[in-house]
């Protein structure tokens, strides 16, 4: 580790940053520039200490994609502002550290939103592009990738470029996973909706080919949809789920009740998020005592969440209309957050599958599951469309998300079932999502991203000397270690 240097710029100091999930344990030089001439100071002083950069936004990624140990991480986060709203246009201008919650607050009352959102709503600008993160609605309308009209990045050599969809550049910098350069701002485009509202409807689905059917229809007619799986069901009831379907609704209200509604929900989502958080944390290691019964508990669980949603289909209650806000963030917080649920030595994985190949990979990727001595706590699909990007994620295809829970006794037998689902990811072509992944070996993520040549080609442009790099990075073999 390089020596702790008392000259250093104000903005810069060595700090411990962790993983968000699983153990993985980093102290890195931490600068927080605050303007572009910080950024470019930065710069400069890693290039005369010898030192790499992994630039980072709010590090809501859930493994190794914004950490680099002994070396520096640029944390945007500080450049927040909003410089621009055409609301003509409907897109908005911001710097790259600004957080997507802070784009609601500034156009969601104006019947404006922004599509592809993560449920993590603390998420900045810049960590959205370059994880090429997917929202609920991501059949429709893309992953981020979508929505970006512009950026501008600083480079290693200290230039800023600016790149538009039509820049050779754009599909290696959207989903670069920060590689090629500093995002410092973008451009974004927002779409209309009638109101802040949604109306919920959730569909239980006895097996693979009934969910895969409802999809069909929610993928017609509704805007966002999220599937709860249950993993541990087997034989002809594999697949089984409940499908939350959601679309835009009408809702009465001037701008200015909206804006008082909305502004009520912002704070109570805050409220939500400390007090649900905080709630969480404190029984975590009762969870952590559970989930050694895991396999029994779930089943019973898993079950009775079905049967609940089943008896709500028949008696007409399965339908609700509720805020955007809640649907899509608030509601997150009513379960435990996944360094909770994955424990010390878990981990999650997101990988996707082709449409054409649903049914068949939903029921190989079900055996594995509970082949595993740890199969997923949860396990949630979405469905998706493709996009040009070089280390994209996303597929025209459907994507399961899992949260493993290894216990220190079965960690050998879980890594085995993992090896399995990368494997059946990659004969089909799917992808695994670079920000939830802490698992990927070299061997693998070649396979899996065969484009990542290209991209380190235009990284060798324009970043000659490799000064932009993550732990990721390095583990998956796409940079020297
Ligand atoms: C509770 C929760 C729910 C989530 N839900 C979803 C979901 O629904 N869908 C989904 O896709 N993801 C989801 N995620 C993952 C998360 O949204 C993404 O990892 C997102 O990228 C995090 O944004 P961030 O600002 O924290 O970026 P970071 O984690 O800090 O960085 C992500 C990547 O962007 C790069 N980067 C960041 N800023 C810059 C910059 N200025 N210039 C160049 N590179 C930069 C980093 O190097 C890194 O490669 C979730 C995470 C959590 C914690």
């Amino acid at each position: 580790m390089p020596s702790e240097n008392p000259s250093l710029p104000s903005f810069m100091e060595w700090k411990e940053v962790d993983s968000l999930v699983g153990s993985i344990r980093t102290r890195s030089l931490v600068a927080r520039p605050t303007n572009v001439d910080q950024c470019r100071e930065t710069l400069v002083y890693c290039k005369q200490h010898g030192l790499k950069i992994c630039p980072r936004g709010a590090g809501r990624s859930y493994g190794d994609e914004a950490l680099l140990d002994s070396q520096v991480l640029l944390d945007i986060s500080a450049m927040n502002q909003i410089l621009d709203f055409d609301e003509e246009k409907a897109q908005i201008t911001i710097e790259a550290g600004t957080r997507l919650l802070d784009i609601y607050q500034e156009v969601h009352y104006r019947l404006l939103t922004l599509p592809s959102s993560p449920t993590e709503s603390h998420s900045t600008v810049s960590g959205a592009i370059c994880a090429n993160v997917n929202g609920k609605d991501a059949w429709k309308h893309g992953s981020f990738a979508h929505q970006v009209v512009r950026l501008s990045m600083l480079t290693a050599d200290g230039e800023t470029i600016e790149i538009d969809r039509s820049h050779e550049l754009f599909n290696a910098v959207v989903g670069g996973i920060g590689l090629t350069g500093i995002i410092l701002d973008a451009t974004l485009q927002l779409k209309p909706i009638p109101s802040p509202y949604l109306e919920v409807h959730r569909y239980p689905a006895p097996d693979v080919d009934a969910l895969l059917e409802t999809m069909a229809k929610v993928e017609e007619s509704y805007d966002l949809a999220v599937v709860w799986m249950d993993a541990y069901a087997s034989g002809k009831k594999t697949g089984r789920s409940v499908i939350h379907a959601a679309k835009w609704t009408e809702h009465d209200a001037t701008e200015a009740e909206r804006k008082t509604y909305l502004d009520a929900g912002y704070e109570r989502l805050d409220k939500h998020r400390r007090l649900g958080l905080g709630l969480h944390e404190a029984f975590g290691p009762l969870l952590n005592l559970m989930l050694y019964a895991q396999k029994p508990m779930l089943h019973v669980f898993n079950r009775l969440y079905y049967a609940m949603s089943q008896f709500a289909s028949r008696t007409g209650r399965s339908t609700n209309t509720e805020l955007f806000l809640r649907f899509s963030f608030e509601a997150s917080f009513t379960v435990p957050p996944a360094h909770l649920v994955c424990g010390a030595r878990g981990y999650t994985v997101q990988l996707t599958f082709p449409r054409s190949q649903a049914r068949e990979a939903i029921i190989e990727l079900m055996g594995i599951c509970q082949s595993s001595p740890s199969p997923p706590v949860t396990t949630i699909l979405r469905a998706h469309k493709s996009d040009d990007g070089l280390l994209s994620f996303s597929e025209d295809g459907y994507s399961l998300n899992f949260e493993f829970h290894p216990k220190k006794h079965n960690e050998t037998g879980s890594r085995q079932a993992i090896d399995r689902i990368i494997d059946a990811t990659a004969k089909r072509g799917g992808k695994i999502h670079l920000a939830k992944d802490q698992v990927m070996r070299p061997d693998q993520f070649s396979r899996i991203y065969p484009r990542h040549g290209e991209l380190l080609k235009i990284k060798s442009r324009l970043d000659p000397e490799g000064l932009f790099t993550s732990d990721l990075a390095r583990r998956v073999g796409l940079t020297p270690s």
